[in-house]
């Protein structure tokens, strides 16, 4: 069978494959549930998660595709409306769209061990089942759309309304209410900022403390101050810590609980603005939800509140609906993949199951160049044997020295340092470019 690599999604991760995989002329055909590209930077998408106020938290040139720079006259930190516009300027620039079959939802993808061929299953809009052949498939189908919703004690006497950030759109749906948002992470914080403008009162309940980045320190992008160069973990940490401790101070100032770690040993929150909304009384900091009792909400500490409206702000799980769980290595809440990328079956592979702060787009890229590299047929097959080997073996520390949280949602948190340079000597290794032990 010729080489025909199926891509599931065609946001960035999965326009980053497709991109990959026509500069080493390797045949793709992509699926994606929605009618063009940019994933969920496009508000309209189905199973988009942004919502009218979201900005990149990662400025434009850490994230950006590094062989396709933003425009100078760009925002630092763009809205989704310039993204979107980003991501067809992108397909554009590489004529990406042409080999993308819009509006099919990929709802299997099975393996035959006996020819190594991949069947992929999908359904268009008007319901018609279709099924294909490939010889590898990686899925790009975004790690951000299947909510994480926890349940509470007594919720169903909730008299309000409960709803997920990942439905939520519009500020104006928090016009005169009381809106309790439950967790401070990026998007929580985002959230509440929104509503102080539209609520009668915004409470922000937290488990933990978080460390809180400005978008600009100096006047500059923070993410940009030490130009990539990477530091080691402690020392960054220090310096970091007393950066932050001049410009946004102590946040148990502004209510909240002292971190239990210390500074990217989680999801760093980069929002000074709730900081100032705390700061001047248009929203509050709460505890901990014990149960909900009719309108009012008791917290852990024995306070309580009525609320008309709740925001779960309580993130999202993986979720790869059509792959048994057994091709993906599942291991508690996340595949178990070498690099986050390659599963133990051959020719399946994922692009963009990462976290990390400040990989952006350009680590995607990467994950896809390393896929690309890998199935590319002029790859000396010994150098492949050896990539096999080591993907079998223990994994790499892409922990980058610092001791993360043991949280789910930390699940397939990586160094962004640690996690590129492997991943580049990984691709160097392949295309025997260097050596790579
Ligand atoms: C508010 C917000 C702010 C963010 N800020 C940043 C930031 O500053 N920097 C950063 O790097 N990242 C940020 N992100 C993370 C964001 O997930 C990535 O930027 C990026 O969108 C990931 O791209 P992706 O292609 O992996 O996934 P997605 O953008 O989610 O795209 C996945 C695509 O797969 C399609 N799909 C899913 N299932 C199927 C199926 N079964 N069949 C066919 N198609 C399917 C979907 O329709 C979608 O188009 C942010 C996310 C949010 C919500």
């Amino acid at each position: 069978m010729n080489q025909n690599v199926a891509i599931i999604g065609a946001g960035p991760s999965g326009l980053a494959a497709a991109r990959s995989l026509d500069k080493h002329g390797i045949t793709w055909t992509g699926f994606e549930l929605a009618d063009d590209v940019g994933g969920l930077w496009d508000i309209t998408h189905p199973r988009s998660t942004v919502y009218q106020s979201a900005h990149l938290i990662s400025s434009k040139t850490t994230t950006q595709f590094a062989e396709f720079p933003m425009a100078d006259d760009v925002a630092d930190y763009p809205s989704h409306r310039e993204l979107r516009r980003y991501f067809h300027a992108y397909a554009d620039r590489f004529d990406l769209r042409r080999r993308i079959r819009f509006g099919t939802e990929v709802t299997a993808v099975t393996h035959d061990p006996a020819t190594g061929a991949w069947t992929v299953t999908w359904t268009t809009r008007d319901g018609e089942s279709h099924r294909e052949q490939f010889t590898a498939v990686i899925a790009a189908n975004g790690t951000l759309s299947a909510p994480n919703i926890p349940a509470f004690a007594g919720q169903e006497t909730f008299t309000g309304q409960i709803l997920h950030t990942s439905v939520y759109k519009d500020p104006r749906i928090f016009t005169d209410q009381r809106v309790l948002i439950v967790g401070a992470g990026n998007s929580g914080c985002d959230i509440a900022v929104d509503a102080v403008h539209h609520a009668a009162s915004v409470d922000l309940s937290v488990r933990r403390g978080y460390h809180f980045v400005p978008k600009y320190l100096f006047g500059k992008p923070a993410d940009t101050l030490n130009n990539g160069k990477p530091l080691p973990a402690r020392i960054k940490q220090a310096i970091d810590s007393r950066v932050l401790k001049a410009f946004t101070g102590d946040p148990a100032r502004f209510g909240f609980p002292k971190p239990d770690h210390k500074l990217y040993e989680s999801h760093p929150i980069v929002n000074s603005l709730i900081l100032h909304h705390l700061g001047h009384g248009d929203a509050r900091v709460v505890a901990d939800i014990e149960r909900f009792d009719g309108e009012t909400v008791r917290f852990k500490d024995g306070t309580s509140a009525a609320y008309d409206m709740v925001v779960l702000a309580t993130g999202y799980r993986l979720h790869y609906p059509f792959l048994d769980k057994a091709l993906l290595n599942w291991t508690g809440a996340a595949p178990d993949l070498y690099l986050n990328i390659v599963a133990p079956t051959p020719g399946l592979f994922v692009v963009g199951m990462i976290e990390a702060s400040g990989i952006g787009w350009q680590g995607r890229a990467e994950q896809a160049e390393l896929v690309a590299t890998y199935l590319d047929p002029h790859t000396d097959p010994a150098r492949r044997e050896q990539f096999d080997r080591r993907a079998a073996g223990p994994r790499p520390d892409l922990s980058g020295g610092y001791r993360y949280l043991g949280l789910d949602r930390m699940a397939y948190y990586v160094n962004k340092d640690a996690y590129r340079t492997t991943v580049r000597s990984e691709i160097a290794a392949l295309a025997g470019l260097e050596s790579n032990r």
